[in-house]
């Protein structure tokens, strides 16, 4: 163990593809004096193929807050340790984050050694708009839940990633095209390994597809983001956003002390591409309603 601070460093590991690791991450997994690693058989895996001998501990979502608070003790005490998980990069959807947290409270030095992230190398290749993009991780099992995470992503005009097992992927596949209309999609199945396959289809397509063939591997989900000017002339899309407006009109402490073209200039700044006169009659319908 070195004398001064210590230092965590959280190593990106392959997602599939053994070859799939930088020079740096080998060189620091070679030399720091312990690696946390999720799944240590995974870890055996990768450290006999590059010879690595580092001294192997378990660090998962399961582990005692004793097994952290040992970690920061070494690191404390001037300890090297790299933080790895089963695959890709380590916090992602994956176990370190408690830790990382930890380690940043301590005041010590914390670097990530970059490397495979499944969200990223599915991104880059999807053709699906990449300035900007929302990671969504996984979405919750329950379908009440997951309805309504998917309600809260709706809105979102950046392209959203999704992870998700091939078991759950039929139910999410529908689940996705009833709460965000049918959007432009793609499926990426097994990332950097032989079967590696990209579904760039409609959400619509999508589900056909998984109606009639099973679904394996590691999967990879993500969905154009909202399009306000398509949204607007799609029926289905229209209806929501009149709901939407519907809703704000019964809101006693939105329409308070406005007049009718006020709540008319106002909804028009919230729903820009809503003509003004479909906006105005939502307004006039809300005083017929009111008698
Ligand atoms: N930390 C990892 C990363 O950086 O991407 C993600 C870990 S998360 C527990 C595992 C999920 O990532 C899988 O269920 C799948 O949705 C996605 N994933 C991982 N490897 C993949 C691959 N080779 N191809 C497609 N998706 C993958």
């Amino acid at each position: 163990m070195s004398a001064v601070a210590g230092e965590l460093f959280l190593i990106a590991t392959p997602i599939g593809n053994l070859a799939d690791i930088t020079l740096r991450a080998l060189e620091t997994l070679r030399t720091v004096d312990l690696v946390a690693a999720e799944d240590t058989r995974t870890a055996k895996k990768l450290f006999s193929r590059y010879q690595i001998t580092a001294p192997l501990i378990s660090l998962h979502d399961n582990s005692s807050p004793k097994r952290l608070d040992d970690l920061l003790e070494k690191l404390l005490a001037g300890a090297t340790i790299g933080v790895i998980s089963e695959a890709g990069t380590p916090g992602i959807s994956d176990p370190g984050y408690r830790l990382i947290q930890m380690a940043a409270q301590a005041a010590i030095r914390i670097t990530p050694i970059p490397g495979a992230c499944a969200a990223i190398s599915a991104l880059c290749a999807s053709a699906l708009p990449l300035d900007s993009f929302y990671f969504a991780g996984f979405l919750p099992n329950r379908s009440g839940p997951r309805q309504r995470r998917l309600e809260e992503l709706r809105e979102i005009s950046a392209t959203l990633i999704f992870y998700e097992s091939p078991r759950r992927l039929n139910t999410t596949l529908e689940d996705l095209e009833k709460v965000l209309g049918d959007r432009p999609a793609c499926i990426a199945r097994e990332l950097t390994k032989v079967y590696e396959e990209f579904l760039r289809l409609p959400l619509s397509q999508l589900r056909v597809l998984g109606s009639e063939r099973s679904w394996r591997g590691e999967i990879t989900i993500l969905v154009a983001g909202y399009d306000r000017e398509s949204s607007a002339r799609d029926p289905e899309a229209l209806a929501a956003v009149e709901t939407q407006i519907r809703s704000r009109l019964t809101d006693p402490d939105f329409i308070k002390d406005h007049s009718n073209r006020d709540l008319v200039d106002l909804l028009q700044a919230e729903f820009p591409h809503l003509k003004r006169r479909q906006i105005y009659d939502l307004v006039l319908e809300k005083d017929s309603a009111n008698g």
